[in-house]
């Protein structure tokens, strides 16, 4: 009997490489939803392919032709609109799987329906983590679902665990290590930082991925969101997660335990590989990643991160230090900031301003539910869109 499999940004980086593992056990699993936001003409194209019960359009309304043309794919697909029908398809009897991989806050409310829904939970979406940690990692053991870390860091340091897992207590650990590549400007010039362009900040020296999460990796911001989702996921006190750069991206992330030991996980930076552990798991199956060469690579190398040159970091750590919703602000805040960068409105080097001024005029409360973490993340998009329309075009 294969496993039913929903797909939660079927469309995006993390969605391809997942259907590519997928495609590698067609006795494991079948795909049971594939969703994507607006791109109907793709998510077609891969319901033609791979014949899925349902497809979401989340950010499309009623289309009866839309819906015709998906019923005739071989598979008679269903096509559902609008973003409820992602909990839908997260929720259902059928989903015995879930690869959580939105990008963004949107990612949230479907992630935490399969939680709740008990099911084995793939988790690429940091962003609901970030969000709303204690709250989901709470949903997960209450009802029971398995949570597997997809993103590659989280990923690494789950296998360097492998006799606790994700969300128990971990006293044997002294210190968890997330690495880092350091991104596209890990040595440009710092005074060249307020000129570069979307591509520059696109252009990843080790990983391709979607537009925002590279954005998020140049800043570094995307290594702060990775130790708030770190902290909750492994239980970890932030004092003992560190960032330590790593430009090859071999290493994935280390865990240091009390006796002085150091594990780490490596592997070529091929998301296929923490995909194909998190669906094989608690077995190894066959990720078609190119087996890594040591000899090749000759050597590694290691540094701190530069505080001066990604104040995202900071920024990151002080929002879990703050707790309640200020992760939750963090995150919408530097959402709308990489958004204006990428569309041309505002500058690199201010994405870390307006994410500051968010947290300085959104003042942190105590997150009692689902409802509170979603205005807070409602109140830090106003509060950064004004941020935004000061600094735009203002000199650096
Ligand atoms: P992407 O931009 O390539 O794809 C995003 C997917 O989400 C698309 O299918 C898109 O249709 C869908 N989507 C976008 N906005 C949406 C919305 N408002 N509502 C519903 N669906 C929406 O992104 P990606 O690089 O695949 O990243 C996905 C997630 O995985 C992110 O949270 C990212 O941080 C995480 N992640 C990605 C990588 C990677 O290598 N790409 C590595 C680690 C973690
Ligand atoms: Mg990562």
């Amino acid at each position: 009997m294969t496993q039913g499999l929903t797909l939660l940004g079927a469309t995006g980086s993390i969605g391809a490489s997942t259907l590519d593992v997928v495609a590698r056990h067609p006795d494991r699993y079948h795909l049971f939803a594939l969703t994507a936001h607006q791109a109907a003409d793709a998510l077609l194209a891969l319901c033609l392919r791979y014949a899925p019960r349902y497809a979401v359009l989340s950010g499309v309304v009623e289309d009866q032709d839309l819906r015709r043309r998906f019923a005739q794919s071989a598979g008679g697909t269903e096509l559902l609109f609008g973003a409820p029908a992602l909990e839908q398809v997260a929720s259902d009897r059928e989903c015995e799987v879930l690869m959580a991989a939105i990008v963004g806050a949107a990612g949230l409310a479907p992630t935490l329906a399969a939680a709740r829904a008990g099911k084995r939970l793939l988790l690429a979406n940091k962003e609901a983590l970030v969000m709303a940690g204690p709250l989901f990692m709470r949903t997960v053991r209450e009802h029971g679902a398995t949570l597997l870390p997809i993103d590659s860091e989280h990923n690494a340091v789950f296998q360097c665990l492998p006799q606790l897992g994700a969300g128990t207590s971990t006293r044997a650990v002294r210190r968890i290590l997330l690495t880092a590549s350091g991104g596209p400007f890990r040595s440009a010039p710092i005074e060249r930082l307020s000129q570069v362009t979307p591509q520059e900040a696109c252009a990843h020296p080790n990983w391709v991925m979607g537009r925002k999460i590279s954005v998020d990796s140049a800043t570094m911001m995307n290594k702060g969101l990775e130790v708030i989702e770190a902290r909750w996921l492994f239980d970890v006190a932030p004092e003992r997660i560190e960032v330590l750069i790593h430009a090859q991206s071999i290493i994935h992330s280390l865990v240091e335990f009390v006796d002085g030991s150091m594990i780490a996980q490596l592997s070529n930076p091929d998301m296929r590989v923490p995909i194909a552990h998190a669906l094989g798991f608690p077995e190894r199956i066959e990720s078609g990643a190119t087996p890594l060469d040591l000899a090749a690579i000759g050597q590694l190398s290691f540094e701190r991160p530069d505080a001066q040159r990604f104040p995202c970091l900071g920024l990151a750590y002080a929002a879990l230090r703050d707790g309640g919703t200020a992760p939750a602000v963090l995150n919408a805040a530097n959402e709308v900031a990489v958004a204006a960068f990428l569309e041309g409105k505002l500058r690199y080097t201010a994405i870390p301003q307006v994410i500051e001024q968010a947290l300085e005029r959104t003042p942190a409360t105590q997150v009692d539910g689902l409802a509170t973490v979603l205005e807070a993340d409602r109140g830090a998009r106003r509060a950064a869109a004004q941020s935004v329309a000061l600094l735009m075009g203002k000199a650096p």
